[in-house]
Order: C-alpha cells, then structure tokens, then sequence
C-alpha cells in the first residue's frame, strides 16, 4: 500500500522518532507548527477517522494513552499542549492514515482558525 505513515511505520521513510510501543508510532513533525509538534499514529492502517470502527478502536484507545508520556517527554505536560485529528478534505487531512497531532511550546488560540 502506498501510504507514506505506513511506510514510516516500516521504518522505509526515515522519521524522528519520540515513542513507540506496539500499537503507537510517534515521530516529530516534518514541518513543525509549535516548539514541539509530534504526530502519533495507530501502527495499523485506519484511513481517517471515519473508518475508527469497533474492532480497531483500540489502537485510538492506545494513543490517548500513550499521549501524556509523549507529552512528558517533550516536556509540555505542565504548561499544555492541543491535540488535533484532521479529517477529510475540509478538516485539512494531507496524509490518509489517522494521525493525531500533538502541539506545544507555545499558547493556541481558540476558537482554532
Ligand atoms: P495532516 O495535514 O493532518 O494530514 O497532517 C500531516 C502531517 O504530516 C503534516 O503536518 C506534515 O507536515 C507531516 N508530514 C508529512 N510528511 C512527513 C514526514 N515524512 N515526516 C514527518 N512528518 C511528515
Ligand atoms: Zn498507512
């Protein structure tokens, strides 16, 4: 499958990676938009949110919790941080394999752009 987090997953795409256990894959963004900008995936490929079902809900179950070590070891857990999920052509999803973005650093406005 030509998926690029797949890929990254397989370690065929290089990634810098910040945590991994057997279900999540976490790696800094390629083009950052905070001091600290990780993007997490679930180690299965799940298009979009659209397609969390059931059976594969546990992966998303996995990544809400690895993301306060995540955000430990970045160091953003006292100050905070937003995490985001983009879906579809209107959310701004680029990258066909759910991802959830995790970003700190800095403060974001609300309501997001
Ligand atoms: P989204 O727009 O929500 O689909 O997010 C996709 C994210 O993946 C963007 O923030 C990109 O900067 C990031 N990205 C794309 N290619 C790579 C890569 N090779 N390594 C790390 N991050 C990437
Ligand atoms: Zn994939």
């Amino acid at each position: 499958m030509d998926c690029l987090f797949c890929k990254i997953i397989a370690g065929e795409v290089p990634s810098s990676k910040v945590y991994e256990d057997d279900m999540v894959y976490a790696f800094r963004d390629i083009a950052p938009t905070a001091p600290e900008h990780v993007v997490i995936v679930p180690k299965t490929h799940i298009a979009s949110a659209n397609e969390i079902t059931a059976d594969n809900v546990k992966y998303v179950t996995a990544i809400w919790k690895a993301i306060p070590g995540i955000a430990k070891i970045l160091g953003v857990s006292e100050n905070g941080y937003r995490v985001v999920n983009n879906c579809g052509a209107d959310g701004g999803q680029t990258v066909n394999h759910l991802h959830f973005h995790l970003m700190g650093g800095r403060e974001f406005g609300w309501p997001a752009g």
